[in-house]
């Protein structure tokens, strides 16, 4: 007989368990509000730091952790899964850090950093690459760093119901929301007042100075719970002291920086203080507005409400989808309302400041040839758009992709060598954030701002 015949298939023996539902924690009740204090941060510290007047007016004990720095990265990946993204790491990075921190600081054992602190942060659904993985990636390097139980609460743009427990100390109602887009838009005018001074004023030291100080002052005013009132005042006192500034007459080379969100406009390390960097070369570097990506992200969920309603196959769907479609647009009409309202009282242009807001829908018709616009994840078709939009005006053009980001690398390194392609006179540039690799990714900047100043002395 062969000796092959007398083998016998058997199939695996394995015992099915239950599934795994993820991570797990307790829920933050009233009772305790006050015995809790609430760590945040979101992606750059200006936003963070307005949105301080949110837990001053409501009472929470609170402690801002700030900016996102290098050390950051090398915690998430300590303790993160393999080939995450690197806003991913930055952040999950961060909270670890600040837990480690804090025992250091008060001596407290893991088990009473997980009973008297919360994280509270962005992260939620990117796209269909990191769909949904954020909130669980932080419970994971955060058990895995030993603070079992620690509990976080977390938004993201597509919080439609609050996930919060009936009962809870802490909600994402509509004052949260209304807090958190006033914070982003605040943060978006200092970041306009840094743009327009930091490279043209003669002296850049009083120049960070008032934009400190007025920080201070809108903060104040924020805290307020008359803060409709008292901050535009402000911003009126506030565009006042920026025009005071004496401002260099000279024309620098104009340079946009778009790309992945995070990479875009962490104003920090997540993205080597990029435009910074740019200004302090002598260059402009046109604003990265938050704002921009909030009305992108109503947006786009607009558009799955629209085909939702004409592809629904019954009417429980078909009201599903309008009654997403109407809270779409309510949201983009306050949005608009406060940008458009304070912007008058902030007045950018008395002194130099751009505050651009490219219309989505002008933008998804100059993309649409190349990248479809309802294609979403990470910023969809907006950096192609923006390539062909500023391609004639602008001497300087950088996407800023995140090191391991699917969306970003079909857009940066695949879609985009069209683009080049098509408009040669662009000066573009991509780069990959990756928390490390500074003097080397800083040095590629260089050379495309090198580039630039030519291409501005070559006209003048
Ligand atoms: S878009 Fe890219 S970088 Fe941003 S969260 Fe998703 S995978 Fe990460």
């Amino acid at each position: 007989m062969d000796k092959t015949e007398s083998i016998t298939l058997q199939s695996p023996k394995f015992v099915k368990g239950s599934q795994w539902e993820g991570y797990g924690y307790l829920p933050w009740f009233k009772k305790d509000k006050k015995k809790v204090t609430i760590l945040f941060n979101f992606v750059e510290r200006r936003k963070s730091y307005f949105l301080r007047a949110h837990f001053d007016r409501y009472g929470y004990i609170y402690r801002d952790l700030g900016d996102h720095v290098y050390e950051d990265v090398r915690w998430g990946k300590e303790y993160g899964n393999r080939m995450e993204c690197s806003p991913m790491y930055f952040t999950s990075g961060s909270i670890i850090k600040n837990l480690f921190k804090l025992q250091d600081e008060t001596g407290f054992s893991k088990e009473d950093i997980v009973k008297k602190y919360i994280f509270l942060g962005g992260g939620g659904q990117c796209g269909p690459c990191r769909y949904g993985m954020y909130p669980q990636e932080y419970l994971k390097v955060i058990n895995d760093a030993g603070f079992r139980g620690f509990r976080i609460l977390i938004f993201s743009s597509d919080i439609v119901q609050d996930p919060q427990p009936k009962g809870s100390a802490f909600t994402f109602g509509l004052p949260f929301k209304i807090d958190i887009l006033c914070a982003i838009i605040l943060a978006d005018f200092m970041h306009i007042a840094e743009c327009a001074l930091r490279p043209y004023a003669k002296d850049k030291q009083q120049a960070l100075a008032a934009i400190e100080k007025a920080e201070a002052i809108l903060l104040q005013a924020f805290r307020s719970p008359f803060f409709l009132i008292t901050v535009p005042q402000a911003l009126k006192k506030v565009s006042l002291m920026f025009a005071s500034i004496e401002r260099h007459d000279k024309k620098l080379p104009k340079i946009f920086v778009t790309g992945e969100f995070f990479a875009n406009l962490a104003h920090n390390e997540g993205n080597y203080n990029l435009r910074r960097f740019i200004m302090d070369e002598g260059c402009e570097v046109l604003p990265g507005l938050f704002t921009q990506r909030v009305l992108y992200d109503n947006w786009r969920r607009s558009c799955e409400a629209k085909r939702g309603i004409r592809f629904s196959s019954s009417i429980k769907e078909r009201s599903f989808y309008r009654s997403s479609l109407r809270k779409q647009n309510v949201s983009t009409t306050i949005v608009k309302w406060f940008w458009k309202n304070w912007l008058k009282s902030f007045n950018p242009a008395a002194f130099g400041g751009h505050a651009d807001i490219l219309d989505l829908d002008y933008l998804a018709e100059c993309g649409r040839p190349y990248y479809h616009p309802e294609i979403f994840g990470g910023e969809g078709n907006i950096e192609i758009a923006e390539a062909v939009h500023y391609a004639d005006t602008i001497d300087g053009f950088i996407s800023s992709k995140p090191f391991g980001c699917m969306p970003s690398s079909g857009v940066s390194d695949g879609v985009q060598a069209k683009i080049m392609s098509l408009y040669p006179q662009l000066n573009f540039l991509s780069i990959e954030t990756t928390g490390d690799n500074e003097v080397s990714i800083l040095s590629r900047v260089s050379m495309l701002l090198f580039k630039a100043k030519q291409n501005v002395n070559r006209k003048n």
